[in-house]
């Protein structure tokens, strides 16, 4: 992919980088360059429908006697966040036995527990330690005196493309903001200042200093407070500020190198696909 705006760019080579703003177990932030809005589309895309997550796929209801019917039980159970270890599993239409229930494919969960009191994501209990819901006390169902819950429940790799389930998180991207201000123009009236929400500009020897751009949100509330015309806002398609959020099945970074894996793949099997026509 060309360096700027699509192209073959004419400088030859690559200039894709990334800065890597912050990054917890929970969330990352990066600075995406050298790209087109479309390669960030792509990535973001990937990131929420190609990186594959365990999730429960299969329930079967031994006893049910809360208020609760079991489809509404077998939903909230799907749509628990399961953490994924990143080898060992394949998906079920990658596995080689028939009915996708084999340990290679599959981790089983038990749940069995007698009211009163609420049933949490914690009571259930898997056939493997390195595949449990990443919190304990999410709830699930209340039951009364005396009513009982038992379920046996598979879950499965699979991706965000097929139910939101699988979804490791989400992704969500910006273009760079670009904020200049004109001294020749400006006359330190400060009213920019007082208006900008995020905070990101001040005053500074009668003119305007700009911190950190990034936290700018576009509102163009400070050009249109400038009555010199001295503040133009516009944003750089080449530039992308990206965050990713794990649900915590995998961590941000695994999530973003399965992303771009899946992304290496599928431009593989194109060229694959390609040598074939052109033999
Ligand atoms: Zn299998």
């Amino acid at each position: 992919m060309g360096p700027r705006g699509g192209g073959e760019g004419g400088d030859g080579g690559f200039e894709v980088d990334i800065e890597i703003r912050a990054l917890n177990d929970g969330e990352m932030e990066f600075k995406l360059s050298g790209v087109n809005p479309a390669f960030a589309n792509a990535l973001r895309r990937a990131v929420i429908r190609e990186v594959p997550t365990m999730a429960v796929d299969e329930i079967e209801v031994l006893v049910n006697d809360s208020a609760i019917h079991d489809e509404i039980i077998a939903h909230r159970i799907g749509m628990v966040p399961l953490k994924t270890p990143l080898r060992g599993y394949s998906l079920p239409e990658e596995c080689n036995c028939e009915d996708g229930k084999c340990p290679k494919c599959s981790v089983t969960f038990s749940l069995k527990k007698e009211g009163p009191g609420v049933v949490v994501t914690g009571d259930l209990k898997s056939s493997d330690e390195n595949v449990v819901p990443v919190d304990d006390s999410i709830p699930l169902v209340k039951l009364e005196k005396g009513q009982k819950l038992e379920l046996l429940a598979i879950a499965r790799l699979g991706l965000g493309r097929m139910h939101a389930k699988w979804q490791p998180g989400v992704a969500t991207y910006k273009y760079m903001p670009v904020l200049r201000v004109d001294p020749r123009r400006c006359d330190g009236c400060n009213a920019c200042v007082e208006v900008c929400p995020p905070k990101i500009l001040s005053p500074s020897n009668g003119k305007i200093k700009v911190s950190d751009v990034t936290k700018c949100t576009m509102c163009r509330m400070c050009e249109r407070a400038c009555r010199r015309e001295a503040i133009t806002l516009r944003y750089d398609d080449t530039e992308f500020i990206f965050r990713i959020e794990s649900n915590g099945a995998l961590k941000p970074e695994q999530i973003l190198q399965k992303a771009i894996k899946s992304l290496e793949d599928k431009c593989k099997e194109f060229i694959k696909l390609l040598d074939k026509l052109v033999e």
